[in-house]
C-alpha cells in the first residue's frame, strides 16, 4: 500500500490518539474497550469524512476547482467536513440537504451541523426526503458550470474509491499504533453508513494481512444491501490501491440489528449508549452514527458476543456537532434525575 502515490491534502490531525475507556470496560464486565479518536481530526469539530476528504480535495484542487458540492441528510457531518475544507482552500461550497426524518423543529433544521454549514459560508439546498439527490446534485453542478464554476462533485458521505483511501491510511495509523503499544486486538468495530470508512478499512486491514476482524454497525440500510454496498467498494478501492482481490465478501461483515426506525431516528438504546460513553468517560457520541455503532458494542459485551479477555477497538467517527439539533430527543427529563 503506497498511499504517497495519491494527491493528498494534509489538513487532518493525525494519528488521532488510541485510547482505553477503563470506566465503560469495568461497567460492562467483559472485553478490554478501546478507542480510535477519529472524532478528534480537527476539522470543525471533527469527524471521519475529513480523512476523505484529503484525498478528495486534493483531486478537486488537481483539477483546478473553485468549488466543490455535494449532498447528505439535514445534519450532515459530511457536508459541515467539506464546508470547512472548502473554506480552508477558497473553494466555495454547496450543499444538497435532504431531509430524512420528517423532524420539524428549529434546532434540528437550522442548529447543529446546519448552522456550521452556513458558518464555513457554504450555501444550503433542502430536498424532501427519498429524493433522487445524486441527481439534484448532477442537475445543480450543471447551473453551476454553465455561470462558469469550475465545480468538482463528491458523492454523499465522500464514499467513492479516492474517498475510500483516507480509511486504508487509518487502517494503517491503528495497525502501527497498536503494533507499537504491544497490543492484540481482537476485533475493530464503527458504525457504517455511506460505506466509504468500513470499504477502506477492510482494503486496508487485508492489504496489510492485520487479521482483525472488522464490524460495521449500520445506521440506514438493512444487512444485505449494506454489506453489498461496503464489498462493492472495496473491490473498487482495493483495484484502485494496486491489490485487486484483496479482500473477499466474507470479510464484510455489517450487522444492522440497531438502526432502529431509520436513519437519523435514534432509539432508546442509541441514548443510552451517548449517555454511557458521556457519563462514564466524557466522550460525546452522536445520535445518527456513533451512538448506534456503540449500541452495538455495548450489547455485544452485554451479551457475550464480545468476551472478556478479549480486547475491541471502537472507531469512535464523530458526530457530536449533531447533537445540538437534538435536544427534544436527548433532554434529561428532571422529575426522571430526581428520583435516580
Ligand atoms: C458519515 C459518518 C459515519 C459513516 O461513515 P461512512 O463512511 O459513511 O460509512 C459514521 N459516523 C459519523 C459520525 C459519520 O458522520
Amino acid at each position: 500500500m503506497h498511499l504517497a502515490r495519491f494527491p493528498r491534502i494534509f489538513l487532518a490531525h493525525l494519528p488521532t490518539p488510541l485510547e482505553r475507556l477503563d470506566r465503560l470496560t469495568k461497567e460492562l464486565g467483559g472485553p478490554e474497550i478501546w478507542i480510535k479518536r477519529d472524532d478528534c481530526t480537527g476539522l470543525s469539530t471533527g469527524g471521519n469524512k475529513t480523512r476523505k476528504l484529503e484525498f478528495l480535495m486534493a483531486e478537486a484542487e488537481a483539477m483546478g476547482a473553485d468549488m466543490v458540492m455535494t449532498q447528505g441528510a439535514t445534519q450532515s457531518n459530511h457536508a459541515r467536513q467539506t464546508a470547512a475544507f472548502a473554506s480552508k482552500l477558497g473553494m466555495k461550497c454547496h450543499v444538497l440537504l435532504e431531509d430524512r426524518t420528517g423532524y420539524q423543529d428549529h434546532n434540528y433544521n437550522d442548529n447543529g451541523n446546519v448552522l456550521l454549514d452556513h458558518l464555513h459560508g457554504a450555501t444550503t439546498e433542502k430536498f424532501p426526503g427519498g429524493h433522487d439527490m445524486p441527481g439534484e446534485m448532477e442537475k445543480a453542478a450543471e447551473a453551476a458550470r454553465k455561470n462558469g464554476n469550475v465545480v468538482y462533485v463528491i458523492p454523499g458521505g465522500g464514499s467513492n474509491a479516492t474517498g475510500a483511501l483516507g480509511y486504508a491510511n487509518c487502517a494503517m495509523e491503528l495497525l502501527n499504533q497498536v503494533n507499537e503499544r504491544g497490543l492484540v486486538v481482537d476485533h475493530l468495530v464503527h458504525a457504517t453508513g455511506s460505506s466509504g470508512t468500513q470499504a477502506g478499512l477492510v482494503v486496508g486491514l487485508k492489504a496489510l494481512n492485520a487479521n482483525i476482524p472488522l464490524l460495521g454497525f449500520g445506521t440506514r440500510a438493512p444487512q444485505e444491501k449494506q454489506e453489498q454496498m461496503v464489498y462493492d467498494l472495496a473491490v473498487k478501492t482495493a483495484e484502485k490501491i494496486g491489490c485487486p482481490g484483496v479482500v473477499a465478501r466474507q470479510d464484510v461483515r455489517a450487522d444492522t440489528n440497531y438502526v432502529g426506525e431509520g436513519y437519523g431516528l435514534p432509539r432508546e438504546d442509541t441514548i443510552e449508549a451517548i449517555r454511557m460513553f458521556a457519563e462514564l468517560e466524557g466522550i460525546l457520541l452522536d445520535p445518527v452514527y456513533s451512538g448506534k455503532g456503540a449500541a452495538g458494542l455495548i450489547d455485544y459485551c452485554r451479551k457475550g458476543k464480545f468476551k472478556k479477555g478479549e480486547r475491541v477497538v471502537f472507531l469512535h467517527t464523530g458526530g457530536a456537532a449533531g447533537l445540538f439539533a437534538y435536544d427534544t430527543v436527548l433532554a434529561r427529563d428532571t422529575t426522571q434525575m430526581a428520583a435516580e
